[in-house]
């Protein structure tokens, strides 16, 4: 059942008066490890935070690379602010309407069964389930119509990386941008990461294939994301890239999408930095208005695909299922498509899609 959370602010007392560390991993292994040598002072949603009884550069480094130095004043967690009461658009409606939740479960599943899809195992090899994967989502934006660039980076010495990457091209000069990402590796078990993150790149086509039947007043850039599990060495790699193109300053608003099909409550979790507040709670008002979600703001942001474009200064935020009742299978080999919900993915999807509408001018081609 939902719970409405209440906004919780850092208290400073004697026992937290130190520097607080936003964790920016929340895998069970990391947290593991992590708990002889911290207590947690603030936990809501997505955002945990910590203080540490052994001195941060006394820390092996796996630990120090999941900590991050945190301000009080960028936390907040809470329910998004309810919206004047408005009608929603037929138009955006209509857009919303072609939505296929069996769809989006069949892409994900495909996904899921292309097998072990970690981007670190040394298997980026033509017959891998990374590279699968890979292959499957590529045909799959060309069957709707896009062009499907294989964008390879080199990360670990000897291994070579691929995000897939989809555009539309509006063919306005100048055009502004929208870029819907969500990642395709997993933490690597075999025919597993069904949530994490099939469902997220899955939606990533769902929404480019609703969007396949529209010309849009913006440009599209759809990005199926590589090695997120290994530091988020695609999503970085593919903001360098639209860099270098020239395209990352025309990006006027950045989607992400990761775990978002396992669902109790109905909540969706909006996830963005303090100076994006504003977006978030706009994004907030259109799933109220054309959802059934129930939406809620957590900042600081971290550990996903997001995070590279919000450094760009790119309002983006990641759209998640709700954190505080997440999916009990995360980073675990049983993280499969049996019980996931691809109603609510498919309202995750809605909601994203209100957002590119209310955004760009979309018109049936
Ligand atoms: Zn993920």
């Amino acid at each position: 059942m939902f719970k409405p959370l209440v906004l919780a602010l850092l208290v400073p007392s004697a026992a937290s008066a130190g520097q607080n560390y936003l964790l920016t991993s929340q895998d069970p292994v990391f947290l593991g490890k992590l708990a002889p040598h911290a207590v947690t002072v603030y936990s809501s949603g997505r955002t945990r935070l910590v203080d540490l009884k052994t001195p941060y550069n006394e820390l092996p480094g796996d630990l120090r690379a999941g900590l991050r130095p945190v301000s009080p004043d960028e936390v907040y967690n809470g329910a998004a602010p309810l919206p004047a009461l408005r009608a929603p658009d037929p138009a955006v409606q209509a857009v919303l309407s072609r939505v296929d939740g069996a769809r989006l479960a069949g892409y994900a599943e495909a996904i899921t069964m292309a097998g072990k899809r970690s981007a670190a195992q040394l298997d980026v090899s033509a017959a891998s389930g990374n590279r699968l994967a890979g292959d499957y989502i590529a045909s799959a934006f060309k069957e709707m119509g896009y062009k499907a660039e294989r964008q390879c980076y080199k990360d670990r010495k000897s291994d070579k990386e691929c995000n897939i990457i989809a555009r539309y091209a509006s063919g306005q000069t100048g055009a502004k941008a929208i870029l819907i990402i969500g990642h395709m590796d997993s933490v690597g078990y075999e025919k597993a990461g069904a949530d994490d993150n099939a469902s997220g790149s899955a939606g990533v086509l769902e929404m480019a294939r609703v969007l396949s039947a529209y010309r849009s007043s913006h440009d599209l850039i759809f990005v199926a994301a590589n090695g997120e599990e290994n530091g988020i060495t695609g999503g970085y790699a593919a903001a360098k890239y639209l860099k270098s193109t020239g395209e990352l300053s025309r990006v006027a608003w950045a989607i992400n999408m990761d775990m978002i099909s396992w669902n109790r409550d109905g909540v969706v979790e909006l996830e963005t930095n303090k100076e994006f507040a504003s977006h978030a709670d706009w994004v907030g008002a259109q799933a109220s208005v054309y959802t059934k979600l129930k939406p809620y703001i957590a900042m600081p942001a971290w550990g996903s695909d997001h995070v590279p474009f919000l450094e760009a200064g790119i309002p983006t935020y990641l759209s998640i299922e709700h954190w505080e009742d997440h999916n009990p299978c995360y980073h675990k080999a049983c993280d499969k498509l049996e019980a996931l919900s691809w109603d609510y993915a498919a309202e995750i999807v809605k909601l994203n899609l209100a957002v590119v509408a209310g955004k760009a001018k979309l018109s049936l081609k």
